[in-house]
């Protein structure tokens, strides 16, 4: 047999079209693109307002793809995503995909990339993988230019009158470096500016990539951007990104990021990958902008939100659709044997090989994580698709256990995917379903899970219960004193973005399946005034991840001829 060619391979081996010719039918020009390269364009923003436009008089179909709690290889979302996409495509609708932009920290760390994989991929995958075009890299540069301009003001004078101990704004970079998490910087003595602690966030975590993809357009990116808090003064009043004059200068360098950038499928299909915050201290998907334009181009939008759906899901419903003014027509909920398995054997940790090898009692075991995510997606009133992602090793008996589990004990539907190894061949059974799924919705069900309105900490208590299974909510440290002053500046009447860990419906990583008798620890509340909601904190949320001892990026290299190894 052959062995098993790499996404690499497969994405090398697949002829693409330019992408002038394959988004032409779709409604785009060519004078509508901002080309990079042959294969990735972005698109401009008279194009955008026309695409909204078009979008007024036609089908919306809005299909969002989540997941069960993952392994920390991930379940297959973004395969599905792209699959899915491909699928509907192949069964005869007009679908389009928007996904985020990956990160080069999973790249070189344990994840990899997050562009697919097999035969369900957005292309070209080494450049979209690597610096692309360049988005994150103008996010890192706006990023840090508003750092800059506060240690200046602070160390020049402080005509502010900025609390040297209350900064909010830390630098970021767009790799994973745990030794940066936690700094000191202002060294070097007096020409060395304000010495004080700080730390580093990965990109995607700054709220300027929460703002880039929340923005309807460049006018609304600036005004969430001069709305941003960075620091607060001495009486404890805010300090925003206007006070310190970087409102002009940050958009400026953002004039490019924001413009979605549309590639293209194995298959063919358009894609936007634009935009990608964190699912943990952000809202987790991809830009509204791409959003908007995709539903004038296709009848049917595919979209990933990211981690569990007790993460990326529910911050989509409760976050991006409400500030959005979308309306979900179906969610595919992504399950794999493995992550059944990772859940339902007792003792942790165990190493992948050990999962594999579980067999189908483990699976079984599993299944109460699963049915916690299609419960708590039902609370929402859209129809749920369940996916089960086949991987290589998976046996007939283990995957007949979970669709017969789904149909039988569950009555939802389920579909055996393999649009990774087929590609839309093996997707038809999932895009069947979905289609059904999206024909059978019922917009005026839809409904969010709190209402905005509320006070802060009752939203806080509602996902911890509802969608964590928490029995309560312990409010530790400061975050009591974080939610009066919150209040205080009158920013209490939007959503709570909840910030936890990805491995666990509970805060604590450990604990696997769908954990029951425990309290959500909330030690920090603070505001995303550009964004527009409120980040909840638990224990241990992480902002700046660390490497592997053996990082995916020892594995990589490139020849002389430019060919890539080890990039997945
Ligand atoms: P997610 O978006 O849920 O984090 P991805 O779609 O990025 O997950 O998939 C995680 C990793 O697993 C990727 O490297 C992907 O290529 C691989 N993968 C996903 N589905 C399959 C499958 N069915 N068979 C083999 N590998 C897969
Ligand atoms: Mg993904």
């Amino acid at each position: 047999q052959d062995p098993i060619p790499t996404d690499y391979d497969i994405a090398q081996s697949t002829d693409m079209e330019p992408i002038w010719e394959l988004v032409e039918p779709w409604g785009l020009g060519l004078d509508d693109l901002q080309y990079f390269g042959e294969y990735t364009a972005k698109v401009k923003h008279h194009a955008i307002d026309r695409l909204r436009e078009n979008a007024e008089n036609k089908e919306e179909n809005l299909v969002l793809v989540t997941g069960m709690t993952p392994t920390p290889k991930g379940e297959g979302k973004t395969v599905t995503t792209v699959g899915l996409g491909q699928t509907l495509n192949h069964l005869g609708e007009d679908a389009m995909i928007a996904i985020r932009e990956p990160s080069l920290g999973p790249v070189f760390g344990v994840k990899g990339g997050a562009a697919g994989g097999g035969r369900s991929q957005v292309l070209p995958m080494e450049d979209i993988n690597l610096h692309f075009t360049g988005d994150l890299h103008a996010l890192t540069a706006a990023h840090n230019l508003i750092a800059a301009m506060l240690d200046a003001r602070l160390s020049q004078g402080n005509d502010l009158d900025i609390n040297v101990n209350d900064v909010a704004w830390k630098r970021a970079l767009d790799m994973n470096d745990r030794a940066l998490r936690e700094t000191v910087v202002g060294l070097g003595g007096e020409s060395g500016g304000t010495p004080r602690e700080d730390g580093f966030k990965l990109t995607a975590a700054s709220e300027l990539m929460a703002v880039l993809c929340l923005a309807s357009d460049l006018e609304d990116l600036k005004e969430r951007i001069s709305r941003i808090i960075v620091a607060y003064g001495e009486d404890g009043e805010t300090i925003t990104v206007d006070d310190i004059e970087a409102t002009g200068p940050v958009t400026m360098l953002l004039r490019d990021a924001i413009k979605p950038n549309v590639v293209q499928t194995i298959e063919g299909t358009p894609a936007f990958v634009h935009g990608g915050p964190f699912a943990n201290i952000a809202h987790g998907t991809n830009s509204l902008i791409a959003d908007k334009a995709a539903f004038g181009m296709g009848d049917y939008l595919v979209t990933e939100a990211g981690f569990g759906s007790d993460l990326g899901a529910e911050k989509f419903m409760n976050i991006v659709c409400r500030l959005g003014d979308m309306t979900p027509n179906a969610v595919v909920l992504v399950s794999s044997v493995r992550a059944l398995q990772y859940h339902g054997l007792d003792q942790w940790p165990v190493d992948f090989d050990e999962i594999d090898e579980s067999g189908v009692d483990a699976v079984e075991a599993g299944f109460e994580n699963l049915d916690k995510h299609v419960s708590n997606l039902q609370k929402f009133g859209v129809p749920v698709v369940v996916a089960l992602n086949r991987f290589p090793d998976d046996t007939e008996e283990e995957v007949q256990a979970v669709l017969d589990h789904c149909e039988e004990d569950l009555g939802v539907r389920v579909a055996e995917s393999e649009v990774f190894e087929k590609g839309s061949e093996g997707g038809e059974d999932l895009g069947n379903h979905v289609i059904d799924a999206v024909e059978e919705s019922d917009e005026d069900e839809f409904e969010y899970l709190y209402d905005e309105e509320a006070p802060i900490k009752e939203k806080i208590e509602t996902v911890a219960t509802e969608i964590y299974g928490a029995d309560g909510v312990k409010f530790t440290g400061g975050a009591l004193d974080d939610i009066d002053r919150m209040q205080d500046l009158g920013f209490d009447d939007v959503p709570v973005c909840m910030s936890k860990t990805f491995h666990s419906f509970s805060d604590d990583a450990s604990k696997k399946g769908a954990p029951e008798g425990w309290e959500l620890e909330i030690s920090e509340v603070y505001p995303s005034a550009g964004a527009g909601f409120i980040v909840a904190l638990t224990a241990d949320a992480l902002t700046m991840p660390g490497l592997p001892q053996r990082p995916a990026a020892a594995d990589m290299d490139i020849d002389e001829d430019g060919n890539i190894s080890g990039l997945f």
